[in-house]
């Protein structure tokens, strides 16, 4: 891996450090994906996510392109000299996704799944482990414990939204878990205001309160054209919108971390 890689990784893996991720919910195809990583390349984000494998709420939705998927995502972060990020559903891919992608994503429905995330503590790549939908501060540092136990220390926790009875947005954005799991831990915590809010006009608002509530980084669906997304179409944001995210995201860690 190319040193300003190891830079990036380091970054997403430090406590007081600040990262971007940004990409499609799933990877749709090759030309899509590698236009969408070369705006976000020139937009300064480094870091690229997009799920080959789907866990779809319906057996009927579009549960991703799979292992071809896996190296799209490789070639195209290797083009743009990107961090790449997927998601892991089983131990069946762990190997072949710790070869393939920088960081395994676990999403809200594994969280759980405790012979994955052992699975997990046996590989070197960072995993970001999203906070189960209707899990306690306590249950998810326990989840990530099984992996660090297990012998990777390199875990970033992901605060996504959790189940409450308001279902004006597709979850509840609980952005004191940021300040909470702070006391609590040392592992660095971003935030995903994409599958927390549901739709993309709070995604803006909820990135900038996400880095004033002292998270290491935001994870945001993004596409060219974000009505015609596979998947998670309402949350997704343009790059339009993506760049007008960044700009206010410097100055305030500036005026709040410097
Ligand atoms: C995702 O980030 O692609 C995803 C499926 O999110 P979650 O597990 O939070 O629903
Ligand atoms: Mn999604």
């Amino acid at each position: 891996m190319k040193t300003i890689n190891e830079i990036i990784l380091n970054e997403l893996l430090n406590p007081n450090g600040f990262s971007i991720i940004a990409g499609p919910c799933t990877i749709e195809s090759k030309e899509s994906l590698d236009e969408i990583a070369s705006s976000l390349s020139d937009l300064g984000i480094m870091i690229l996510r997009g799920g080959a494998y789907k866990m779809r709420t319906s057996p009927q939705s579009f549960r991703g392109l799979g292992e071809i998927a896996l190296s799209y995502l490789n070639e195209i972060g290797e083009k743009y000299n990107m961090i790449t990020v997927s998601e892991c559903i089983d131990i069946n891919s762990v190997e072949i996704m710790s070869a393939k992608i920088d960081v395994l994503l676990i999403g809200t429905r594994s969280m759980q799944n405790y012979p994955l995330l052992e699975t997990l503590g046996k590989i070197n790549n960072p995993v970001i482990l999203k906070r189960g939908m209707s899990s306690t501060y306590k249950e998810w540092l326990l989840a990530a414990d099984y992996i660090v136990q297990s012998g990777n220390p390199r875990v970033i926790l992901c605060e996504r939204g959790i189940r409450t009875f308001e279902p004006h947005t597709r979850n509840t954005l609980d952005l004191s878990s940021i300040p909470s799991v702070k006391t609590m831990s040392s592992l660095p915590i971003i935030v995903d205001p994409s599958h927390s809010t549901g739709k993309r006009e709070y995604v803006k608002s909820m990135s900038w309160a996400a880095v004033a509530a002292g998270a290491n980084g935001i994870m945001i669906e993004t596409h060219l054209n974000p009505d015609k997304s596979f998947c998670d179409a309402e949350q997704t944001i343009s790059l339009n919108e993506m760049s007008e995210i960044i700009t206010p995201i410097k100055e305030i860690r500036r005026l709040l971390y410097s």
